[in-house]
């Protein structure tokens, strides 16, 4: 092994903690895998008040009761608990404050589905009340992985407030971007809570984003090395104005440390081998039970047709997971005829109109509008077809649960799924999915028909299904290229 290194992974969500999407898994995959290479890794999160306390074991450290922040001028006491991420060593420190994370969202009022009004607030909390925590347990990392900008303050407040601590002194930062969709860009006012100094003029800082105060931006310029989630989008994000949402001249600056490193998954959790949550296990050799698990998911949705291809979606519903274009030949799909199962939230047009569909064809069409993990599972493991028509998509994993499962994904060529998805060949054999290339809602219809000709053919339909499961998408090769990175950091300074 390469040195040992000291690493606090810094999100804002670990499953199965507390998730939103992807990033929770990530949070909750990566730090074990990096943890068994022999590396010292913990992690820290704010505590939710989804978080069960009792179920997770979490424990009071007396050295780390009553942190005092500071945010503008008021005094803020944290406290923060330990527990392990389940099946692993690694510590997990969950900063308690209540006012501020006790809520029934992450990011947002689920009954409202607004963000809440204080996420700059919470969030400067979480990174400065971070680096207090180091100093309190007096345990010096030599990165502090951030990721997205829930944590962009960090690098910011180190290079501001902590510049001249010893205890920083060797202390470098990962900034990684998981989606630059999510830039956490807050009225000027927010800054009001942050103690800067008198000097500090807005609008030269790597705060200032349009007049806005951008958590991302100021995360991505102060940070030693930047990376976000694949190859691919690495590619996107520095080449198209695009993808950038604002960020171009930002990616510029950085052009030459943003790193693209895959998202691998975890294998403990998503493996059809070992789910206890699906009806029937099953591999790659001993495949009967993928059809148990069909016939259970169609009896348990209510849909009629089990001889029918199920096709599956899993997902936030919004314009960027590519809803529209789906909105748009939904009725068409349907006629080929296929069965199809939802579940997902996201945006209210398309949960009235998939509550139209459900409505008009009952046997047919399932919508299931809320997270739920455990249904989440059971759809991977029932359906034949995955659909992802994202117009942009930075890694994605549930593409990858979705092969591992026997789940043939059809997808939009971008990003994460542009590196992951190879186009099937009936000549060659070679590929594991179906990928279209213009985003529209017809060459979505064309990848979905193409599929489904080979489905019909059990020989042929079989053979993609055993290219994906035989792919390896784990997080061993991925936690390497970061421990690459964590030594980029470590040498830059
Ligand atoms: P993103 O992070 O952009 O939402 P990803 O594909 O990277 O997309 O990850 C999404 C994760 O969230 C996957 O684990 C997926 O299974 C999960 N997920 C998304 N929506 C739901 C839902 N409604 N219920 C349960 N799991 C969901």
């Amino acid at each position: 092994m390469k040195n040992r290194l000291n690493i606090l992974m810094v999100f804002s969500e670990v499953a199965p903690f507390s998730k939103t999407g992807g990033l929770g898994d990530v949070g909750g995959a990566l730090p074990k895998v990096l943890k068994d290479m022999g590396h010292d890794v913990r992690v820290i999160t704010p505590q939710y008040r989804r978080i069960n306390e009792r179920k997770y074991v979490l424990r009071d450290v007396i050295r780390l009761q009553d942190i005092k922040v500071e945010m503008a001028g008021e005094v803020v006491s944290i406290n923060v608990k330990s527990a392990f991420l389940p099946n692993s060593k690694v510590q997990v420190y969950f900063m308690d404050y209540r006012p501020y994370f006790f809520r029934d969202g992450l990011y947002s009022n689920p009954k409202k589905n607004e963000d809440y009004s204080d996420n700059a607030q919470r969030y400067y909390l979480f990174c400065k009340g971070t680096l207090e925590t180091l100093k309190k347990l007096q345990w010096q990392p030599d990165v502090i992985h951030c990721n997205d900008w829930q944590t962009g303050m960090i690098p910011f407040l180190l290079q501001h407030h902590y510049r001249d601590n010893p205890f920083f002194l060797k202390v470098h930062t990962l900034m990684t971007v998981h989606n630059f969709a999510f830039q956490g860009n807050f009225n000027r006012e927010c800054l009001s809570v942050m103690n800067l100094p008198n000097n500090f003029v807005f609008e030269d800082s790597e705060l200032d984003l349009n007049g806005q105060c951008s958590f991302l931006k100021a995360g991505l310029l102060s940070a030693t090395m930047v990376n976000t989630v694949s190859n691919r989008y690495a590619y996107e994000v520095k080449h198209s104005e695009d993808y950038g949402f604002g960020m171009e001249n930002v990616l510029k600056n950085r052009s030459d440390d943003l790193k693209g490193v895959l998202n691998g998954m975890d294998s403990k959790v998503w493996n059809p081998e070992t789910d206890p949550l699906i009806a029937e296990k099953y591999s790659i050799d001993n495949f009967s039970g993928k059809s148990v698990c069909k016939q259970a998911l169609i009896e348990e949705l209510g849909l009629k047709d089990n001889e029918r291809p199920l096709v599956a979606i899993i997902s936030r519903l919004t314009e960027q997971k590519g809803m529209h274009l789906l909105q748009d030949i939904f009725e068409e799909m349907l006629a080929i005829p296929v069965s199809f199962v939802l579940l997902g939230l996201g945006e209210k047009r398309f949960h009235e109109f998939f509550i139209k569909m459900a409505k008009k064809y009952p046997k047919q069409v399932s919508v299931h509008l809320k997270f739920d993990d455990l249904l989440a599972h059971r759809i991977i493991a029932g359906a034949d077809l995955f659909l992802m028509p994202s117009l942009f998509e930075p890694c994605g994993l549930t593409q990858l649960y979705a092969l591992k499962y026997g789940t043939v994904p059809v997808v939009f060529e971008t990003g994460g799924l542009a590196d992951t998805i190879k186009p099937f060949n009936g000549g060659s054999s070679e590929g594991n999915g179906y990928l279209f290339q213009k985003p529209i809602s017809k060459a979505l219809l064309k990848a979905i028909k193409q599929s489904l000709t080979h489905y019909r053919d059990a020989k042929i339909w079989r053979r993609v299904i055993r290219n994906g499961m035989k792919v390896d998408f784990s997080w061993e090769k991925s936690a390497e290229e970061y421990i690459n990175l964590y030594q980029l950091c470590i040498d830059k300074t």
